[in-house]
């Protein structure tokens, strides 16, 4: 299949609406990565992307609206709660997704035989534009091959699944360089199962207490319910190990120099450049969470360009605010190896 690259303006948002409307493929921009996009009520439709992507099927995805409306006028959930709805007013359109208890329209495909749904109103014009363009909503994970960091342009998006998909619309760099916050408001209390662009400080300024899923900071043992089954899958791996390294600025910079060589990269701050010895990606500054979170994936690609690096030495933020995030993907990236540089 040839995959067609479209523009941001009229008549291209147009097309890209045509072949989702027909049951294709579109990678779109949104703020927070790149998704790809199918009719989010078309079954057959959906079982294309999780073709494309490789993805397992025991995996949900979510269904991106144009306006809060969509979610009565499609039938899309079977109770819009107060708590969910006051989420919804404070922060959409924007990154954040929530899990409600689905409604009829929502096909065993999209909610992976689940009885939620998780929904989405994205900040970006462009993937506003498309879903009205489309006249449905649509069904969208990120837009790269399921495993691989998420595509943060366009030249991501066509590295992953250039003559898999019918088309992508190039909108720019997303903003925010990582996937969605994932609250759920089905269960008793609210639970966030995924950190991402709005923070778990604002979920509370606005629900009360929040549960932190355990899957967020910790491994899952083999046999364990996920409650957000994207979370048991590794992700966002580079091809190199990753080892997440816990200390301050000195102890950091001691250890990776004393491991230096050839195969070796840091993934590190902008203030630890001058000081190593090792090829450096920088995700930033030290304190600026948002110029990480939008730097991590392409860094994370960047260092699988280079096939000589098998070992990536990376620092790890605060888990705290958008830090937690950050620090989310990066220990999947690492799949879970931390090392605490203070009990070397
Ligand atoms: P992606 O589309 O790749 O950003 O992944 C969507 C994330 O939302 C995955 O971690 C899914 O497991 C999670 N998700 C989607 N729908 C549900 C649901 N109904 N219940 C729990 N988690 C969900
Ligand atoms: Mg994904």
């Amino acid at each position: 299949m040839n995959t067609l690259l479209l523009k941001d303006n009229e008549k291209d948002i147009e097309k890209a609406g045509e072949i989702l409307a027909k049951g294709g493929l579109v990678g779109i921009p949104t703020e927070t990565v790149y998704g790809l996009a199918a009719n989010a009520l078309d079954g057959k439709a959906v079982e294309k992307v999780f073709k494309a992507k490789g993805r397992p099927m025991d995996n949900p995805l979510i269904v991106h609206i144009q306006d809060i409306g969509d979610i009565e006028k499609f039938n899309l959930v079977s109770e819009f709660s107060g708590k969910a709805k006051a989420l919804a007013e404070k922060f959409w359109p924007g990154p954040l997704t929530i899990i409600m208890p689905k409604g009829k329209a929502i096909p065993d495909e999209v909610s992976a035989g689940l009885d939620t749904v998780a929904i989405r109103l994205p900040e970006h014009q462009v993937a506003r534009k498309i879903i009205k363009a489309a006249n449905t909503p649509l069904a969208a994970p990120s837009a790269n091959i399921s495993g691989s960091p998420s595509p943060t342009s366009v030249k991501h998006v066509l590295s992953d699944l250039d003559g898999r998909i019918d088309a992508v619309l190039d909108g720019g760099h997303s903003r925010v360089g990582l996937e969605s916050t994932v609250i759920t408001v089905a269960t008793e209390k609210p639970r966030l199962l995924r950190p991402g662009g709005v923070t778990l400080e604002q979920l509370e300024s606005v629900v009360g207490e929040v549960d932190v899923d355990e899957a967020v900071f910790n491994k899952l043992g083999e046999n364990v319910r996920a409650s957000s089954p994207g979370m048991k899958y590794k992700h966002y791996a580079p091809r190199a190990s990753v080892i997440l390294l816990v200390g301050s600025d000195s102890a950091y910079r001691d250890y990776v120099n004393s491991h230096a060589d050839y195969h070796v990269a840091a993934l590190c701050y902008d203030s630890d450049i001058s000081g190593l010895t090792v090829t450096t990606f920088s995700m930033g500054s030290k304190e600026d969470y948002s110029t990480q979170a939008h730097k991590l994936f392409s860094s994370l690609r960047k260092i699988d360009k280079e096939e000589r690096i098998t070992v990536v030495y990376a620092r790890c933020p605060e888990p705290r605010g958008l830090g937690m995030a950050v620090y989310n993907r990066l220990i999947r990236a690492a799949g879970f190896e931390v090392r605490n540089l203070e009990e070397v």
